[in-house]
């Protein structure tokens, strides 16, 4: 089968098909093999790797996981695309494509079938439009994960990386970077897809951490004190956690937490590291266990 990293090549296939883009899955398919090349090596595979693919397309990254991976499942939605697959794809007999919406598969289980329940690769060009549920659902789920090497929006990559004090830095910096290390492989411009988006792109690979990088009594009251941190942005922490109704402690309870972790009461809370969200949640967390 041709490469279709080759954008001659893919668009042969789009006009044999007569396929019609849709929009709403987010459809911009890769015409560029050296990206193709360096998504691959990013995710480091292997023959005894499985990797889940979210949304193959017409299999243009499937046909390279396929070379180097010992088992490949690709999850795609659009009914449209199956025909197309079974023809781009094959000549590959450890390449398996289920017509689904990614949101609705259980991959704990996929990987339990496909794997024996060992940690799995997940390597996409993902659809833009549901990035984060995508990939905080891997995480926060038990599915068993080595890595995740993704093509996301470029602005969106920048966040997952940001650290405390950047403009970028935010919610999603952090409850990415509670679960895994982020590394953007490479910045993807607009012509290397068909049809281009309207934005740029970049590849990230999210290398889950072995054990997470703090201890935390309540892991989601960290995540509320987080979001209610970012909610307002230019408020100081104290006030963003007031205002929030999604944290449930008092004026003085929140004053006396930020205090006790040697902070100014005029602190912002994209200032602060994770540890310091961590402890910070156990600060509170103990003064509700007195009685
Ligand atoms: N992997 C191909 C490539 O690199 O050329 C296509 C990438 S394209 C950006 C995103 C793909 O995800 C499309 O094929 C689209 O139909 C599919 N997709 C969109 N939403 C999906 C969902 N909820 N579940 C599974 N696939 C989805």
């Amino acid at each position: 089968m041709a490469n279709l990293g080759i954008a001659k090549n893919t668009i042969e296939i789009i006009q044999k098909y007569e396929f019609a883009f849709q929009k709403k899955f987010g459809q911009n398919f890769l015409i560029d093999t050296h990206v193709l090349d360096k998504i691959i090596q990013a995710a480091g595979l292997t023959k005894e790797d499985m990797v889940v693919e979210i949304g193959p397309g017409i299999g243009t990254m499937t046909q390279y996981l396929a070379e180097r991976a010992g088992t490949v499942v690709a999850v795609e939605i659009d009914t449209n695309l199956i025909p197309i697959l079974k023809e781009t794809l094959g000549d590959y007999d450890n390449v398996t494509v289920i017509n689904e919406d990614i949101l609705k598969v259980d991959i704990r289980k996929l990987a339990e079938q496909y794997h024996g329940g060992r940690p799995i690769k997940v390597v996409a060009n993902l659809p833009y439009y549901i990035t984060t549920p995508i990939i905080m659902g891997l995480f926060e789920s038990e599915v068993p994960i080595e890595n995740i090497t993704v093509m996301v929006q470029k602005e969106v990559a920048e966040r997952m990386q940001a650290g405390p004090g950047t403009k970028d830095y935010g919610a999603l910096s952090l409850a990415v970077q509670y679960y895994a290390e982020p590394y953007i492989v490479a910045n993807v411009p607009p012509n290397c897809f068909i049809p281009r988006p309207n934005v740029g792109s970049a590849v990230i690979r999210l290398t889950r951490h072995q054990e997470k990088p703090v201890s935390v009594k309540d892991e989601k009251l960290m995540f509320r004190l987080i979001r209610a941190s970012f909610n307002q942005r230019r408020k100081t922490l104290q006030n963003g956690l007031n205002n929030s109704g999604e944290v449930p402690f008092s004026k003085e309870e929140i004053a006396s937490a930020i205090e006790k972790l040697g902070l100014p009461a005029a602190v912002r809370g994209e200032t602060l590291t994770l540890e310091q969200f961590a402890a910070l949640t156990d600060i509170l967390c103990e003064g509700q266990d007195k009685p």
